[in-house]
């Protein structure tokens, strides 16, 4: 027998929510691809110091790792945080009150939208967004409110990069007002791979400050910077560290983000909320994978800036990655959009018009039915660039698709193969 129940049973807080992004496409890349360049994450094994720390924790004789630790975080893991970002940021940072470990940078920003969003707030959202932004706001109430960077391409014919997004002085202040309760800040910017500048940066920090603004700074691509351009923290710029929530991620940090570890650093008065919240949802992470993260830091706070860092040799991998892709990409006329950081790249598939089919009558965005044609016919798996958008503005952005380098390099020559074939037989 069917229950039958009169009342309504989803939460208001799940309206206009309910679709995502990532349930169709991840199925879609898992039912057809032979490359997947969608979702992002590598496809390279983590570093050998860290399964190897992985392993010694699981059965290394301490079976009180296998129990509950303390639920802002083991404290092994807060404490070397604490030392690394109290270096990092140039501040004495107490383990206990100004970090936080939680269940990916996921949680993190669920913890920071909770804690710090009410009813009637609202929160400045830089476009294109890891889109889980969006729902986040609204799910605590508040009201997102959008601001775009804007390509301006270069006249003299040259790729673009990633850093000829940018942001408009007067628009972005336009946004600030009396209700504004925080701006997401997210450098280096998933999907565009945009490292923020200084200046950028600076406009931003002065306008939180003028409108008693807090900044929920997502840094999970913090080591992946390319061509010597350095990340900045916006906590160090003036006025910024009482009213900054760093948000960081283990999965990115360390190419292993099965496990699911992340981090806020930040100043008590902030993080005490997020304790709240954490408390009353997950309690808790896994107390081996916060074992294994502590000494992954251990060793990188003694190698710190030495060539054998992983956060050294990580970023110059990558770099050659994504050069690779650049190539593969400009070769098949896709035009690349260079990224300065992260391991993303989003691509113009202007050029490609005549390959897909029109669906007659379809109010599907151009780049969903591109990136659905071209998994099912081509084995390649991307993701929509309008997806990072919000419905009132995607219809500008449909010509572009993100791509995930974090790939071995079979796998990017497998791309490559399949973008050479496709060219071929467009001029065949
Ligand atoms: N922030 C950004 C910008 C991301 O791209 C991701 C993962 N794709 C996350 C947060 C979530 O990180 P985690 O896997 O640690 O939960």
């Amino acid at each position: 027998l069917q229950a039958k129940m009169s009342k309504p049973v989803r939460a208001r807080r799940l309206e206009g929510i309910d679709k995502n992004i990532w349930v169709e496409f991840v199925k879609l890349a898992a039912t057809y691809s032979k490359v997947n360049l969608g979702q992002g994450f590598p496809d390279f094994p983590a570093p050998d110091f860290l399964t190897e720390a992985f392993t010694r924790a699981l059965g290394g004789g301490n079976h009180m790792l296998h129990q509950y630790t303390r639920a802002f975080g083991h404290p092994p893991l807060v404490k070397v945080l604490a030392q690394f970002f109290g270096k990092l940021l140039g501040r004495d940072l107490d383990p206990m009150t100004n970090v936080m470990v939680t269940v990916g940078a996921y949680q993190a920003l669920f913890c920071c939208f909770q804690a710090l969003v009410d009813e009637g707030d609202e929160v400045i959202i830089i476009e294109p967004f890891f889109d889980c932004y969006e729902p986040m706001v609204k799910m605590a109430g508040g009201t997102p409110v959008f601001v775009p960077l804007r390509p301006n391409p270069p006249k003299d014919g040259k790729l673009m990069s990633s850093a000829d997004w940018q942001l408009d002085p007067a628009e972005l202040a336009s946004k600030f007002s009396e209700r504004t309760k925080a701006i997401v800040l997210n450098s280096p910017n998933n999907p565009l791979g945009k490292v923020f500048s200084h200046g950028e940066l600076g406009l931003i920090a002065e306008l939180c400050v003028k409108h008693d603004v807090l900044c929920i700074s997502d840094e999970v691509y913090e080591w992946l910077v390319y061509d010597g351009k350095r990340h900045i923290r916006i906590a160090s710029l003036q006025g910024m560290w009482d009213r900054t929530v760093i948000v960081g991620s283990a999965g990115k940090t360390f190419s292993a983000t099965g496990w699911k570890v992340g981090w806020v650093v930040g100043p008590d008065r902030l993080l005490q909320h997020l304790r709240t919240v954490h408390q009353n949802s997950v309690y808790h992470c896994a107390t081996i994978a916060q074992e294994a993260v502590a000494q992954g830091f251990q060793r990188e706070l003694m190698l710190y800036g030495k060539p054998e860092s992983y956060f050294v040799q990580l970023p110059k991998e990558l770099q050659q990655k994504r050069d690779w892709l650049v190539q593969s990409l400009d070769g098949v006329g896709m035009k690349p959009i260079i990224p300065e950081g992260t391991y993303f790249l989003v691509a113009d598939i202007s050029p490609f018009k005549s390959d897909v089919p029109d669906v007659p009558n379809s109010d599907e965005p151009y780049d969903y039915r591109f990136t659905k044609w071209m998994v099912k016919n081509k084995g390649l798996a991307a993701i929509p660039l309008s997806a990072f958008f919000s419905e009132a503005h995607k219809n500008n952005y449909t010509n572009f698709i993100r791509f995930c380098f974090a790939k071995e390099e079979a796998t990017l020559k497998a791309a490559n193969d399949i973008l050479q074939k496709w060219k071929q037989e467009k001029t065949s």
